[in-house]
């Protein structure tokens, strides 16, 4: 039994005393409507202590939208995941389109912070999905592949309880599109199959697999109705409460 999984990614929004203030009545209303699901929300790396301190004695998990891919040493505006730990922070998003498309992170790298993060036993949100074009092309499933075979390498099947994969398409991200419950169900159940083939069904079957793309309180119920859609990674819609609850409570 797969226990959905709500993610918000606050990108670079929110400052560290609005961060905190958001942080503190999100955990105050999850205490008191109790959704069924896993709630996670990620702040940018200087919000992480206000916002880890806000959400004090609730279920929230506070996550890293991003970490270095080296432990220590002269990598100049880079945060460590040592530093990330030692704040208390278990659990990190990796390979977001933003990251993939603005700051050059190919499949390699993004492969190598995995590691590193799973080698420190943090728990990973692994982003994947399809350019317009290359959707528009036919190589949906090609890039889908490409994403978790180099991203997965070297991954130990007993490691793999630690990932959930994040479906995206970049096309939908920000955008006001959203990928109709059956194209995310379809590409989640290629995912599904291609972690079947790269380790076992079992391991397949147990993953996490978070839809993200425009989700809202509108359409969220939709996409959580499939099969394959395990959760969401939420981005514009996390950023205040009046937007993020809705999704969070969608099964009440
Ligand atoms: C995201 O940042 O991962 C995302 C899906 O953003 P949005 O919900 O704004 O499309």
């Amino acid at each position: 039994m797969r226990r959905a999984y709500i993610a918000g990614n606050w990108k670079m929004n929110l400052t560290p005393s609005e961060g905190a203030k958001y942080a503190a009545s999100l955990a105050e209303a999850v205490k008191k409507e109790a959704p069924d699901c896993r709630v996670m929300i990620a702040p940018s790396f200087v919000s992480i202590p206000a916002v880890l301190n806000a959400v004090k004695g609730s279920d929230i998990i506070v996550a890293a939208q991003n970490m270095a891919n080296h432990l220590s040493g002269a990598y100049t505006g880079e945060v460590s995941p040592e530093m990330l730990l030692d704040l208390g922070v278990r659990t990190v998003i990796l390979g977001h389109s933003e990251r993939r498309q603005y700051y050059g992170e190919t499949d390699e790298i993004i492969n190598s912070k995995v590691l590193l993060a799973l080698s420190l036993k943090m728990d990973v949100v692994l982003c994947v999905g399809e350019t317009l074009e290359e959707r528009k092309s036919g190589r949906l499933e090609e890039v889908l592949k490409r994403q978790l075979e180099v991203g997965l390498k070297d991954v130990l099947p007993e490691e793999m309880e630690h990932i959930t994969i994040a479906y995206e398409p970049v096309w939908a991200i920000g955008t006001g599109e959203t990928a109709t419950p059956e194209d995310a169900d379809g590409a989640h159940s290629f995912i599904r199959f291609t972690v079947a083939s790269l380790y076992s069904d079992d391991i397949a079957k147990n993953l996490i697999i978070q839809y993200g793309g425009s989700v809202k309180a509108g359409n969220v119920k939709a996409l959580m109705a499939k099969e394959n859609v395990d959760g969401a990674l939420v981005g514009g819609a996390s950023l205040t409460l009046e937007q993020f609850l809705p999704i969070i409570t969608y099964s009440k």
